[in-house]
């Protein structure tokens, strides 16, 4: 069973104007700093809630000199992050006092970060998640409650319709309002399906853009059947990968959209850190930690707000 959003992962540019903007703009917690595995120069910067829960989770990675993507048809074009009934007029004015240009849809506010990766901050009612983020100018009763929605924008709706309503369990809401949701939570778990229309463009991947969306799964045996049950539908799914706070497995979409199935355990203190801790020191996996010297020299230095 697919319980909701896991995370959502995107490219930067500056790691340093990434910080300022989740954790001090929006007033997230930086709950991990590492390194992309993949390309052990670069960081991976993970902000959530105070523990990074599952389903409150943004990743980024950030190259300093990024080339500019465009988010567009085969990629997440929106993510929206909910916060409580209310809020949205603490987050207009501090959006307004920090610089951030945003369209004022009364509940919803729509906006970009500096690397023009588009967001929504969206009242939602009935969001129980504790939005436990810790910054100290974020009042505990506005603060963002984690991922609320992903809009895929996709060529043709239908097949991907078809993964979402048909294998992956998604029901659609009965609103008309083209949400569609999964698990039996009630957050954190809704996607929205944008089929192109004349003058949307493809894609481009870089800085500003989503890489990919990951769902939740609750352990590693209800990974494996997904992992089969996908493989038999004919879909090409990844090896397990062992992304040390969780575990994972990827596949595309028939939109073109990267998909991730990643599991709620081991979490964040799997490295040893603290829930006190989290995110303050560089943290390596086993295999690098030998070259922690050669990687911190060659990292920006990150002051954290
Ligand atoms: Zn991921």
């Amino acid at each position: 069973m697919i319980t909701g959003i896991h995370h959502v992962t995107a490219i930067a540019g500056d790691p340093q104007t990434n910080v300022n903007f989740y954790a001090g703009t929006l007033g997230l917690r930086l709950v991990k700093q590492t390194i992309n595995y993949d390309d052990p120069g670069t960081y991976h910067l993970y902000y959530g809630d105070g523990l990074g829960r599952p389903g409150t989770i943004l990743t980024f990675f950030p190259w300093k000199n990024a080339r500019r993507g465009r988010a567009g048809t085969g990629q997440v074009v929106a993510t929206a992050l909910s916060i409580p009934v209310g809020a949205a007029d603490f987050w207009r004015e501090r959006l307004t006092t920090k610089g951030v240009a945003f369209d004022d849809h009364g509940t919803t506010l729509s906006f970009t970060d500096g690397d023009g990766l588009p967001l929504l901050l969206t009242e939602v009612a009935g969001d129980t998640r504790p939005g436990d983020n810790g910054a100290a100018d974020v009042p505990g009763q506005y603060a963002i409650r984690g991922v609320d929605s992903v809009t895929l924008q996709v060529g043709t709706a239908s097949p991907t319709l078809e993964l979402l309503t048909g294998q992956m369990g998604f029901d659609i809401s009965t609103d008309g309002d083209g949400r569609f949701t999964v698990g039996a939570d009630t957050s954190g778990n809704a996607v929205y399906l944008h089929e192109a229309e004349e003058g949307d463009a493809p894609g481009l991947s870089g800085a500003g853009t989503v890489h990919h969306v990951a769902f939740r799964v609750p352990d590693d045996a209800a990974q494996a059947t997904w992992q089969a049950e996908l493989t038999t539908a004919g879909y090409h799914v990844s090896p397990v990968m062992d992304r040390q706070y969780f575990h994972s497995i990827y596949y595309r979409e028939p939109g073109g959209v990267l998909f991730e199935i990643a599991t709620d355990p081991p979490g964040f203190v799997a490295d040893g850190e603290t829930p006190e801790t989290l995110g303050k020191r560089l943290q390596l996996p086993d295999w690098l930690e030998g070259k922690r010297d050669a990687i911190e020299a060659h990292l920006p230095k990150l002051t954290l707000p």
